[in-house]
């Protein structure tokens, strides 16, 4: 064994016969993809970037908020206060844990349109999200390249994760053909979830990029991992054989109907809160300082290079550059479209 002194932070790591020095290089020139940096993908993305993977996109479309902290271990009070987005406030905080990582933060909402752009040069995508139909893009995108990608979930004190090897492991479609209808799954606001549930899933995660990363696929996880924490419940649900029986749309027929577009919407329902993204794309980025002048009148318009805030009629208005928003204090989609319309435009 040569010892290299620019791998000496990850001795310990190192010192696992799982890694070892040639894992730990292979880390080193990994890219990894990262859907989503709230809950999952924080813990997610501290595992990763601590364990010295070479390159880490940070995806996320949502700014913080004091309810976030509870769960959301890379963030901080000053990070409200900064009205920054997740993916921009993540990277300051990734950059100051391993500087030697490269961190490059997207604050955008991954649809079909961006999402082969996002994670097309990435070895692994992960999934960070809170919602299907993220998931299904990632799906369909993940098989369709032939990428590994490790999907996760949690509400309450249980979690579930699989990880999906294109061509080898059934797709996430092959398991879960559909996700709930609006307003039918339960969410972190009917639920709640504890902070240590989001940490356990995502670590069963982390631990899977790693084995993919070093090269290590016969050490991968092939079953769906269920667990409650607080009713002490481990359960391994075999899945091997699904991608036959269930004659998958995706993985087996390559349909890609996420991708395609025959699914999806404009307008999102937000898990937690009390609020609704328009999905807008605007042509060009957004003049926040004309806007700021325009919505002046209707009282405390705030804005900075990420984002512009307002409120009006009880509503709070949360814009970001390539025009999307969200909206808080409705739940309803078509009110949200109507708020958009009338104060935003297009
Ligand atoms: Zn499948």
């Amino acid at each position: 064994m040569t010892p290299d002194p620019s791998l000496e932070r990850y001795s310990r790591q190192m010192r696992y016969p799982g890694v070892g020095v040639e894992g730990q290089q292979k880390l080193r020139a990994a890219r990894v993809a990262l859907c989503g940096c709230g809950a999952l993908g924080t813990v997610l993305a501290n595992a990763l970037v601590r364990a010295g993977v070479g390159y880490l996109r940070v995806i996320d479309r949502d700014f913080i908020e004091t309810h976030n902290l509870q769960r959301q271990v890379l963030f901080d009070e000053a990070d409200v206060t900064a009205n920054l987005p997740k993916a921009e406030a993540a990277a300051r905080k990734l950059r100051l844990i391993n500087s030697e990582v490269t961190i490059e933060p997207v604050v955008t909402d991954i649809d079909r349109t961006n999402i082969l752009d996002l994670v097309g040069d990435a070895d692994l995508i992960l999934d960070g999200t809170d919602n299907f139909e993220v998931r299904y893009l990632i799906n369909d995108v993940a098989v369709k390249l032939g990428k590994p990608w490790v999907y996760g979930g949690c509400i309450g004190a249980h979690g579930q994760t699989m990880t999906i090897l294109p061509g080898d492991t059934p797709c996430l479609r092959c398991v879960i053909p559909a996700g709930p209808a609006p307003g039918e799954g339960a969410t972190c606001e009917t639920a709640g979830v504890l902070g240590p549930t989001v940490n356990i899933v995502a670590s069963y995660q982390a631990t899977e990029a790693i084995k993919i990363l070093t090269g290590h696929l016969e050490a991968i996880n092939r079953d769906l991992i269920y667990f409650d924490a607080w009713e002490n419940v481990f359960k391994k649900f075999s899945i091997a054989r699904l991608r036959e029986k269930a004659n998958c749309v995706c993985c087996v027929q390559n349909k890609f109907e996420w991708l395609d577009g025959l699914h999806g919407s404009q307008t999102t329902s937000l898990c937690g809160r009390n609020a609704v993204q328009v999905s807008h794309r605007a042509a060009s980025k957004l003049d926040f300082e004309g806007m700021a002048k325009q919505l002046g009148s209707l009282g405390n318009v705030t804005f900075n290079r990420f984002m512009l805030r307002f409120g009006v009629d009880g509503y709070e208005f949360t814009v970001f550059p390539d025009g999307r928003a969200i909206i808080k204090g409705t739940a309803d989609a078509d009110k949200a479209r109507t708020l958009y319309a009338k104060y935003i435009g297009h």
